[in-house]
């Protein structure tokens, strides 16, 4: 059922959590405009719950200055363009250009179930290098089926005024000029407008992390259609890869090994070193004998067992024990033969790190 309209014009703002796209909405509120905002979640996201993301929680801006948010998972749709970009992908395997089209398309049809009259963005012109360039906004716009109706308050100045402009709906004099990466700008707004809580610019998409883009095309070249499972699977542990039909997962810490365990399913081959500090291990796809043993001597050798020359490899699935075999730990040599990782990644890059500012996949 359609809303009753309101005599304040209506917006509908996609809403990151970050900063632009939380001050275009603050500018539209001090216009008077009735913004209704939605936040787009992808299985390559964030958690929106972990405070270190980009995609994190949008409710405390929300809560603060006064305005609903709507969350619309894309689920399959985006899965869909990840694999098949009619734009082609960035410097990873984020398809930023289809995502933006995909986002707007949405975004529409929410603006049209609800009566609004206009969508808003806080892109910047010329900030990111694929979707953000002035010649893309309207190529994206025409093909969201949009065209005229994208207001992107932090750069409005520098655009063709749009249609909410050209009827007095929003005051362009009020709107900005910003462009490039510099954030100074949008910083000293946050000021002005009391947002003085906003995360980091650096990715929540994993997309562009380029650890996680190598594990995702590997499992896309092996199995073109891979459950929900084996994607999750993609940000935990270190994983190798031994043949076309298996792969393995080695858990780094606590958080992975629970992790591991909570994705698998009743069929996995799962395996630890009892009695010491262990990973747990995943093998995915369909293990030979050969390759449950290389597991094992990986599992052994990232275990605090790993200086002993033979370690006892428990194998287990979620129903219970399957058996014991020993093994000795795997040579480093071998291991990086198997490791799904790019050989062109400077090896600096691969190594875990999880900062506030960005999250990144250990190789
Ligand atoms: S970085 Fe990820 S979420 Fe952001 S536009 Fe690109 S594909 Fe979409």
């Amino acid at each position: 059922m359609k809303e009753t309209r309101s005599d304040r014009p209506k917006a509908v703002a996609l809403l990151s959590g970050g900063l632009d796209s939380t001050l275009a909405i603050l500018v539209l509120l001090r216009q008077g405009i009735d913004v209704k905002a939605i936040t787009f979640l992808t299985h390559f996201g964030c958690d929106i719950s972990d405070s270190s993301s980009c995609s994190r929680n949008p409710m405390p801006a929300a809560e603060k200055f006064g305005f609903e948010v709507k969350l619309c998972h894309l689920a399959d749709k985006f899965m869909e363009i990840v694999k098949n970009p009619k734009y082609g992908h960035g410097k990873n395997m984020n398809p930023c250009i289809d995502c933006r089209i995909l986002m707007l398309k949405e975004a529409k049809t929410y603006m049209d179930l609800i009566g609004a009259d206009f969508l808003v963005t806080g892109e910047v012109l010329g900030q990111r290098p694929m979707s953000q360039r002035g010649e893309c906004f309207p190529m994206i716009d025409r093909e969201a089926g949009v065209e005229g109706l994208v207001l992107r308050p932090l750069s409005a100045k520098l655009l063709p005024p749009t249609i909410p402009e050209q009827k007095g709906l929003v005051d362009r004099e009020r709107l900005y000029d910003f462009k490039g990466r510099t954030r100074k700008p949008q910083m000293a707004l946050a000021e002005e407008l009391g947002l003085d809580d906003y995360p980091s610019p650096a990715g929540g998409c994993l997309l562009t992390d380029p650890t996680y883009s190598y594990r995702l095309k590997d499992l896309l070249t092996y199995n073109p259609d891979p459950d929900l499972r084996e994607i999750h699977l993609l940000r935990v542990g270190r994983h190798f890869r031994t043949s076309p039909t298996c792969k393995i997962i080695v858990g780094r810490n606590k958080a992975d090994n629970e992790q591991i365990l909570s994705f698998a399913s009743s069929d996995d081959v799962l395996m630890k070193v009892d009695g010491v500090g262990s990973p747990v291990t995943i093998i995915t796809g369909t293990p030979t004998e050969d390759d449950i043993m290389v597991a094992a001597s990986m599992t052994a050798r990232y275990s605090d067992a790993k200086r002993q020359p033979r370690v006892k490899v428990t194998i287990f699935s979620l129903n219970g024990k399957r058996g014991t075999v020993e093994t000795i730990p795997i040579e480093d040599s071998l291991l990086e033969k198997y490791r799904i990782v790019s050989k062109e990644q400077p090896k600096k890059r691969r190594r875990y790190r999880k900062s506030k500012k960005s999250v990144q996949v250990q190789a």
